[in-house]
């Protein structure tokens, strides 16, 4: 949607001749301009503001989140003479409608940013994505992805990758660029084509007492001229505790890391490691000269491999350079594979402030999301365009939840997404129960209901509580309510989810019941019905007095314990620091 605002009669004006060129996603925001911004902000692919620029940026400003998510917005002066692209809009999305807002109210157009240095692109996404070195000219190929022109992307160890532009596939015929993703050397000059270089390798080294740094270097560099691997792609080195302190290695090391790493500072990392935990891996070229001497039959194959295996966290490694000799020096290479990514990102509550910049970020990291359908509506804006999207109604999420891992199997870059914190009471769980180490797991946290409305009610949490769900789907009401009546005999506060539905319509009558039992009469049991959104309620009453007919599905209901109060109108819980020392004396 584009949204049109202004303030002005001329201004109106112009804004309904500019909707009726847009098309129908042009909206005129009627109504005073700030509450329509903020309203429909999170619906916006594009504004266009007959105000001020001064006054427009004070608009924005303090909803300006990610440039690479924030609508495209163009401001108008009053005198219709300029149509200045401001800020936001993905590839360079306000620039280009800065041109058309001036090409239907005949001004000129105002850009201060040249083709290639719009901001973030899909390409510059990517690289920090995969935290790859780039080789190549990145600018010209970003330019060429943004023109729209033919790119191949090559992607032989099969890293996750983010949706991307239509013009950039591992299919397309006759690129004018072609995109790299690799850790080995070209075996020839290539034209017209980036390499990324994610950093996959770690480099074993093993050595006589006293080995030069020359000969360490010298033996590193035969990784790259005997064995095509790319030196840029070592994520660290390792060897066997004993050669901790060998000046020769800890030398060469310093001195790859100063001349490889992206921004010629970063140091690589030597990893050491027991004589015994190598002897206990696997290599290919043991030696019985090596085991007399240091322990294990291997210090360079070993130690490479143990080292990718610890850095990988269950991601598959494997040996891409077996023993190279050099003088009193040996070196091995191992890499670390790719694997599928699942992201588990919780939305949060609902307001758009109150979801992280990090699961906005992982949203960009998606080739496919898989979630409920109203919480996919709530983030559809945030995807790339191509996302896949796998959309369910309420009741089906665990099937989705299976479906999103084995997506990742086949090595997608998924994210399931779940409102509040898809970890609680939501599909992380059946999604986990079934995944295994061949796919990568990140998990994004979220502010779950409990928290979203214990920040409504006051404090009710400053004392220990228990989160409690109601829905008897996979727990049998006899379980739930065996729980509510430990929670109530040890004075938890408790916060149930899932209070009451349809089929769901006594239980939280009983529940209450039960904390009733053992909690004063005046206990404060406190309610948010759609905590941060539209509709949003909050209400409290004594626990003897509240009605469970007030609450629904979207409710979230929070039983003080003994000790809550009411101050101010605000629920608190004492967090019982004093009686707690008291106890401890
Ligand atoms: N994963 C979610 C909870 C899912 S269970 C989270 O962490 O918040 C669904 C229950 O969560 C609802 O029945 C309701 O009790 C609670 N809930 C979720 N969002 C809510 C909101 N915005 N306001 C009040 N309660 C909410």
């Amino acid at each position: 949607m584009i949204g049109l605002f202004a303030v002005t009669a001329a201004g109106r004006r112009a804004a309904a001749e500019l909707a009726g060129r847009l098309g129908p996603e042009a909206l005129v925001a009627d109504g005073p301009i700030g509450p329509a911004v903020r309203r429909l902000w999170d619906h916006l692919d594009a504004a266009v503001f007959f105000l001020a620029s001064g006054a427009t940026i004070r608009l924005v400003a303090p909803l300006l989140r990610d440039e690479r998510t924030d609508p495209g917005i163009v401001s108008v002066d009053e005198a219709q003479r300029f149509a200045i692209a401001l800020t936001g809009g993905h590839d360079g999305a306000a620039n280009a409608l800065a041109e058309q807002v001036a090409d239907v109210l005949d001004c000129a157009p105002v850009t201060t940013t040249a083709p290639e240095t719009t901001g973030t692109t899909a390409l510059d996404e990517l690289v920090d994505q995969l935290d790859a070195t780039v080789d190549g000219d990145l600018p010209a190929c970003g330019g060429a992805i943004l023109d729209g022109a033919p790119v191949l992307l090559v992607n032989p160890h099969g890293f996750p990758l983010p949706a991307l532009p239509p013009n950039v596939g591992t299919e397309v015929v006759g690129p004018l660029w072609t995109v790299v993703i690799d850790d080995r050397r070209p075996t020839e000059q290539e034209e017209r084509t980036l390499r990324l270089i994610p950093r996959t390798l770690v480099v074993g080294v093993g050595s006589a007492r006293g080995v030069s740094r020359t000969a360490v270097t010298e033996t590193i560099a035969r990784l790259d001229s005997e064995r095509g691997l790319d030196p840029r792609a070592i994520r660290a080195f390792a060897t066997a505790d004993l050669k901790a302190e060998e000046a020769g290695i800890l030398d060469a090391v310093q001195d790859l890391g100063f001349w490889h790493s992206s921004d010629g500072g970063d140091e690589l990392s030597l990893l050491t490691y027991s004589s015994e935990v190598l002897a206990g891996v696997a290599v290919p070229n043991p030696s019985e000269v090596v085991r007399r001497e240091a322990g294990t039959p291997s210090v360079a194959e070993a130690s490479a491999l143990h080292a990718a295996a610890e850095l990988a966290y269950g991601a598959p490694v494997e040996l891409v350079a077996d023993k190279i000799k050099g003088e009193n020096v040996t070196v091995a290479a191992a890499r670390i594979r790719p694997r599928g990514r699942l992201a588990i990102v919780g939305l949060g509550p609902g307001a758009p402030d109150l979801r992280t910049p990090r699961a906005d970020a992982e949203l960009r990291r998606a080739s496919v999301v898989v979630g409920l359908d109203r919480h996919l509506d709530q983030i559809r804006h945030l995807l790339r365009p191509g996302t896949e999207e796998r959309g369910t109604p309420l009741g089906a999420d665990d099937a989705r939840a299976v479906e999103a891992v084995e997506l990742a199997e086949r090595g997608r870059a998924v994210v399931l997404i779940g409102s509040g914190d898809a970890g609680v009471f939501a599909m992380a769980s059946p999604a986990l129960e079934k995944a295994d180490v061949d796919i990568e797991v990140v998990g994004v946290p979220g502010v779950t209901a409990a928290l979203s409305a214990s920040a409504l009610l006051g404090a009710p949490l400053g004392h220990d509580h228990a989160l409690i769900s109601l829905s008897d789907l996979h727990t049998p009401w006899e379980v739930i309510e065996r729980r509510i009546r430990a929670a109530a005999e040890s004075d938890l506060v408790v916060c149930f989810y899932n209070p009451r539905s349809r089929n769901l319509h006594w239980q939280l009558g009983r529940a209450l019941e039960v904390l009733a039992e053992h909690r004063p009469a005046t206990t404060p049991v406190g309610a948010v019905r759609q905590a941060s959104r539209a509709d949003q309620t909050v209400w409290c009453a004594p626990i003897t007095e509240f009605d469970p007919a007030d609450v629904d599905m979207l409710t979230t209901v929070v039983v003080g314990s003994s000790q809550s109060t009411v101050v101010g109108r605000r629920m608190v819980t004492p967090s019982g620091h004093r009686w707690m020392a008291d106890d401890a004396g």
